[in-house]
């Protein structure tokens, strides 16, 4: 880690336009909280030649939304700020629960939510959840605005489907549908560290069986996955021990982990099967409630 960061231009705008302008993929980069970024510069696995601040534009740090509405949030909206948010605290309690496990309160004050998924890294909290809840990304250029589901976003290990000359503007999530339990699982080495798993249920129950699943987990693949085939496998089931069984054999099978310092790759895809096991049992029973 270097004391001194390289030389580079900062700007400040303040607007998004003058924003969109200025980017140019590596060369110039964007910074929301600084959180990731800075630490990268530090470590000069980063060296922009120029660096525009996203602070200085108004009116992005907004968390918008209510139960039928659905939620939005800006570019600036920092974790913790959806985390104590009223609309996520009623009706995203999936969002609320990841967050919570991100437990550096410093990191969640400074960092935002979109900074956090434009890292693209697969062991990301809070991008589980968005896939589990179906939400969709923002992107501006300087002439184009476009949204992609959040599944389309996430391209690689520290690569995401933004195009050199955009920015990220906006998340938006729909409306959960009624009689839907969810529930977020990380296993961490200690509770401060990024997750070995991670995984992201949401269960629709109606007349007593599920009615619709989607099964997310992080940390076992490039890119967070859907762990579609256990999706399928529960779906029109009761969700008991036989089913959940089933479908949470099936979403070890969509995982593709690597060893690393963290964890093996065997061990990681027995605890895909564990954590999904127990966040859908959970999940149906919150559901009920
Ligand atoms: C001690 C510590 C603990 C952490 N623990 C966890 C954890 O448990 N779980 C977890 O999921 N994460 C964890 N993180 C990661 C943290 O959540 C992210 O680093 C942070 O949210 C990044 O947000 P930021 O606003 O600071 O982004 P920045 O550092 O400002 O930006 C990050 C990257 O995204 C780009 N970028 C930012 N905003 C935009 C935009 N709007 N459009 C296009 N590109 C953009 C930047 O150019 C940069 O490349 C941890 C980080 C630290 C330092």
């Amino acid at each position: 880690m270097h004391r001194v960061l390289l030389p580079f231009e900062f700007f400040e705008p303040t607007t998004i336009k003058e924003v969109v302008n200025l980017v140019d993929g590596d060369k110039v980069r964007v910074l929301a909280g600084g959180v990731d970024l800075v630490l990268k510069m530090r470590r000069r696995e980063i060296v922009p030649e120029k660096v525009v601040s996203l602070q200085k534009v108004p009116g992005l740090d907004y968390v918008e939304g209510n139960g039928s509405a659905g939620l939005k949030f800006g570019a600036l909206a920092t974790l913790r700020q959806i985390e104590q948010s009223e609309v996520v605290m009623q009706n995203y309690a999936l969002l609320r629960e990841a967050i919570s496990k991100i437990v550096s309160v410093q990191t969640k004050t400074m960092g935002t939510a979109i900074g956090n998924l434009c890292v693209a890294t697969p062991a990301s909290d809070i991008a589980p959840p968005l896939y589990a809840m179906g939400a969709k990304v923002k992107i501006m250029g300087a002439d184009s605005e476009r949204e992609i589901p959040i599944e389309e976003f996430f391209v690689d290990v520290g690569k995401t489907a933004i195009g050199p000359h955009e920015i990220v503007t906006e998340i938006v999530v729909p409306s959960l549908p009624s009689g839907s339990g969810s529930a977020f699982m990380k296993l961490s080495k200690t509770a401060e560290d990024i997750a070995k798993v991670n995984a992201a249920v949401l269960v629709t129950l109606a007349d007593g069986k599920c009615e619709d699943a989607r099964i997310a987990v992080g940390s076992v693949a490039p890119t967070p996955v859907r762990a579609t085939k256990a999706e399928e496998a529960i779906k029109g089931q009761e969700m008991n021990e036989k089913s959940i069984k089933e479908a949470s054999a099936l979403a070890a099978e969509a995982a593709t982990p690597i060893s690393d310092v963290r964890s093996t790759a065997e061990y990681r895809k027995e605890m895909v099967r564990i954590l999904v096991k127990d966040a859908l049992q959970k999940a149906a029973e919150r559901a009920q409630v």
